[in-house]
């Protein structure tokens, strides 16, 4: 008979050492029977110090994202789904998922840096911290709040004891507020928003992907409504996103299926009646859904940067029908043509030199191509807009800014832009009559244009009123549904050629000024 070795006994324990430090012991001990009915302990205690500082390290490196020392997605992504469990069980309180997004975190990147991109991250992380009031590590992951980086600028938080479910709105604008205020990235200031997409959490979630998903639609619809605000998603949301993210997909293979055409509305001289130019605009004549408005199109081209081949697409075919025209009815009936230029076409650095190519392949004199951009464009980027419509403007293209009074340009900056035409936004026109307040304002827009040698031309003029008080306020050119609404090269034409000999419309004063 020999003596039975019984099951080990491990454990691991920490003991204070003489100067206090802190040192870990595994201790590994195995009792044995012996014959005469004893139990002897063989065993051996080892320091593992080392070790379980290399473990807390990779612990650490597994689930903490270095640049910003916020835990990383894993971490975040299990942390949800111990709430939804304990959601599942309890029903009881209430959880939030914010999902929040740099607006315009790329430009930073591109124009100042990756490295100017990581600080402002970092101070990001910061501001999230002070925020949320998250002061040590471990407090992520305790006192109700989980914020983690999510990859790139995005960062997720996870609200997982609210009193109320409304808490989660008050949460996400104080962040908005916080990111708001300005960095100081190096020598540079850089001003940044973000926007937040927020699911409160209900009994329908099972997966944490779910709520991540439904987060990340919210936080895409904030963007799209504006940036710098939260929404808070709903149903109607998903399917719009869904709808949105098909429509992009088709629209990538709309222009070599030459489902987009052009129609063409007709600016009339108020003085002679006579067709100055046409003004291209876009459509989409989708196999389902039928003809669609730029409207519906057209953001999302600039969204997801498909603009710039769509607006070449647009200048090049608009310039060969100008010159298809002044093959079959002369110059001199169909003077120039109108194109849009959006303004992400003028971020790109080939615009100038591709549409001067595109008027010289074509065989149109630039100076009968006005290029129509709009107020807003120029915000961006006042001094690189600048430049590039100075080099448009050497080129010979004329210039002409649209829906003027919409945006916030002054009348006062005109002069400092080359523009050759204004055309005044539809929004005024729409509500001119003879007792209207925007008689004075159309007054000032016309007087100080003309001062500046730019012609005027009113759009959305739909009746004879409106046209009479234009005419008396020295506005020179009209464009709207009154004249023609936008048709195809076929009509204008025909337009063109009945107006050639038109008899001059007789226009009445019917406004006095003083
Ligand atoms: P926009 O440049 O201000 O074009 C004028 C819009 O007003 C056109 O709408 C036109 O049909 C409409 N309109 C003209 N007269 C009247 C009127 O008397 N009453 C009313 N209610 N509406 C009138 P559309 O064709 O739907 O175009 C909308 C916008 O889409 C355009 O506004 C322009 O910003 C954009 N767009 C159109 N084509 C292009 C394009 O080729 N490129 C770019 N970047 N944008 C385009
Ligand atoms: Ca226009
Ligand atoms: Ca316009």
């Amino acid at each position: 008979e020999s003596a039975v070795e019984l099951a080990p006994l491990c454990c691991e324990y920490r003991l204070r050492d003489d100067t206090g430090r802190l040192v870990w012991i595994e201790n590994r001990s195995v009792p044995q029977r012996e014959t005469d009915g004893g139990v002897h302990w063989y065993g051996h205690a080892t320091d593992v110090s080392d070790r379980k500082i290399m473990e807390r390290k990779l612990l650490t490196a597994v689930r903490m994202d270095r640049l910003t020392n916020l835990p990383n997605r894993q971490s975040l992504v299990s942390r949800l789904e111990l709430a939804l469990q304990q959601f599942q069980v309890t029903g009881a309180r209430y959880y939030a998922v914010l999902f929040l997004d740099l607006d315009r975190f790329k430009l930073v990147n591109d124009s100042l840096g990756h490295e100017a991109g990581d600080a402002l991250l970092t101070e990001a992380a910061e501001r999230l911290r002070t925020c949320l009031r998250l002061d040590t590590p471990l407090a992520y992951l305790t006192d109700g709040y989980t914020a983690a980086r999510f990859g790139g600028d995005e960062v997720v938080v996870l609200l997982d004891n609210l009193q109320l479910p409304d808490d989660a709105q008050c949460v996400a604008q104080r962040l908005l507020d916080a990111m708001a205020e300005p960095y100081q990235i190096g020598m540079n200031r850089v001003v940044i928003s973000a926007s937040i997409g927020i699911v409160v959490g209900d009994a329908a979630y099972q997966r944490a992907e779910e709520v991540l998903r439904d987060a990340d639609t919210a936080m895409y619809e904030a963007k799209s409504a504006g940036k710098g605000r939260y929404l808070v998603f709903d149903s109607a949301m998903r399917e719009r996103v869904r709808s949105r993210m098909e429509l992009e997909n088709e629209l990538h293979a709309a222009v070599e299926r030459n489902q987009l055409l052009l129609q063409y509305q007709p600016i009339v001289c108020l003085q002679t009646g006579k067709l100055r130019s046409v003004e291209a605009l876009v459509r989409w004549q989708h196999p389902e859904r039928g003809l669609i408005p730029p409207s519906d199109f057209v953001p999302i081209a600039e969204e997801c940067g498909l603009i710039v081949p769509l607006g070449e697409w647009v200048l090049r075919t608009a310039c060969q029908q100008l010159a298809a025209w002044w093959q079959s009815v002369g110059r001199q009936h169909i003077p120039s043509i109108s194109i849009n230029l959006s303004r992400h076409q003028l971020l790109f650095p080939e615009l100038v030199q591709r549409t001067s190519m595109i008027a010289d392949e074509t065989g149109v004199d630039p100076s009968c191509v006005h290029l129509e951009i709009t107020e807003g464009a120029m915000m961006g980027d006042p001094d690189s807009t600048l430049k590039i419509l100075q080099d448009l403007k050497r080129q010979g293209f004329k210039l002409a800014i649209d829906d003027f009074g919409t945006g916030h340009s002054s009348l006062a900056c005109l002069h400092e832009y080359p523009f050759d035409i204004l055309k005044i936004d539809r929004s005024f026109v729409m509500l001119l009559n003879a007792a209207s307040d925007y008689v004075p304002f159309v007054h000032a827009i016309t007087t100080l244009a003309h001062s500046l040698r730019i012609q005027v031309v009113a759009e959305g003029v739909e009746n004879a009123e409106q046209a009479e008080i234009l005419h008396s306020l020295q506005c020179q050119f009209a464009q709207g549904y009154h004249y023609g609404r936008p048709v195809g090269p076929d009509k204008i034409m025909r337009l063109a050629l009945s107006t050639c000999d038109a008899e001059i419309p007789q226009l009445e004063t019917v406004v006095a000024f003083s």
